[in-house]
């Protein structure tokens, strides 16, 4: 007879140095990125109906301390994701902000942290028949955090044109964090890594750019930078804003918010793209062309050095930015910077 064994359980991450970061809040309780409690028949991966949001925190060792970028703004970003999917997620926008800081906190990790913030469609209510809707859905908020070390040199990378178009915001909105739009941009990036580049820039259906696949487009012509407008099919990103501020700020670049179409990409001085995750990047060749010199731009450079310096606290110009978050004495863990 066979016999079925029985899995061992998966040691409890919170509790071994190994795994620095795994606590998780689950609907009002601390629990485990493994004990969440997700099922096979959760709705959001069968339909996409969730929506999350990527935070980062920077670690300032010199502070002790560290700093959460635009969570305000972050957490705004989410609720109204949620009202667009009708998931309620019973929790304010100042309580998430909250939970947020706890998390780092609780996390006990002296690093660089990505946060994921997800509600979603969870399982159907009594008396609700089987099949795809927003209503009669129960919801779910889970936030949880992984390291995610900054990168203290410019990247320079190489993207295609898509031959995927960015989902039109009268198909599916691209302002929210939908976990099912981001099928469009995984296709996208699919298809440019097996084409041999790094990222895929997406055109909208228009025919004029739109963005990468988890990050906003800036090509500069001369003194002036233009970035897709916000009715481009755009994610508007935080990060796109913090680049406008620090350009308004500190370079003598005027800053244009227009269509771009694809041919002015093309024959830019300097591309780079921003998002949360990525920072700023340098976009050095576009479909076999060299982007200007085919090397990072100075305008570029200074803005990825503001950006950081912004970000990690070390230029208290933009401190609005950032949420200040001590570190508890017991966070002992340590990350490695690609210094
Ligand atoms: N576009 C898309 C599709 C994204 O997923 C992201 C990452 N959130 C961005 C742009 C950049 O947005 P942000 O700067 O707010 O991270």
């Amino acid at each position: 007879m066979t016999s079925i064994a029985t899995p061992t359980p998966a040691p409890d991450p919170l509790l071994g140095p190994s795994s620095p970061v795994s606590c998780c809040w689950v609907d009002g309780r601390w629990t485990t990125v493994t004990q969440a409690g997700l099922t096979v028949a959760t709705q959001a991966p069968h339909y996409g109906t969730g929506v999350f949001e990527g935070i980062r925190s920077y670690w300032n060792a010199k502070r002790d301390v560290s700093y959460l970028v635009r969570l305000g703004n972050h957490a705004d970003r989410l609720l109204r994701g949620c009202r667009l999917l009708r998931i309620d997620p019973k929790i304010s926008a100042p309580e998430l902000r909250d939970l947020i800081v706890a998390l780092v906190e609780r996390s006990r990790f002296r690093g660089d942290l990505y946060i994921r913030p997800l509600a979603l469609k969870s399982r159907l209510a009594p008396g609700t028949p089987f099949g795809v809707g927003l209503s009669g859905v129960e919801d779910l908020v889970a936030v949880y955090a992984i390291p995610m070390p900054s990168r203290a040199t410019l990247r320079a990378i190489r993207c295609s044109i898509s031959s995927w178009r960015r989902v039109p915001s009268g198909a599916v909105p691209p302002q929210a964090k939908l976990t099912g739009s981001y099928v469009n941009v995984a296709l996208a990036v699919d298809e440019a890594r097996a084409a041999g580049f790094d990222e895929a820039i997406m055109l909208n259906m228009r025919g004029t750019v739109a963005e990468a696949s988890t990050s906003n487009v800036f090509a500069l012509h001369g003194d002036t930078l233009t970035t897709p407008s916000r009715d481009s099919d755009i994610l508007p990103g935080i990060t796109r804003d913090c680049v406008l501020e620090l350009t308004r700020a500190y370079l003598d670049v005027e800053v244009r918010e227009a269509p771009l179409p694809v041919s002015d990409l093309l024959v830019a001085d300097e591309v780079f793209l921003c998002g949360t995750g990525g920072e700023l990047v340098a976009v050095t060749g576009i479909s076999g062309r060299a982007i200007g010199t085919g090397a990072p731009g100075p305008v570029t450079a200074e803005l990825f050095t503001r950006y950081r310096a912004a970000v990690q606290g070390t230029d208290d110009t933009h401190a609005h930015w950032n949420t200040a978050v001590p570190a508890r004495a017991d966070r002992a863990h340590t990350d490695q910077k690609d210094s």
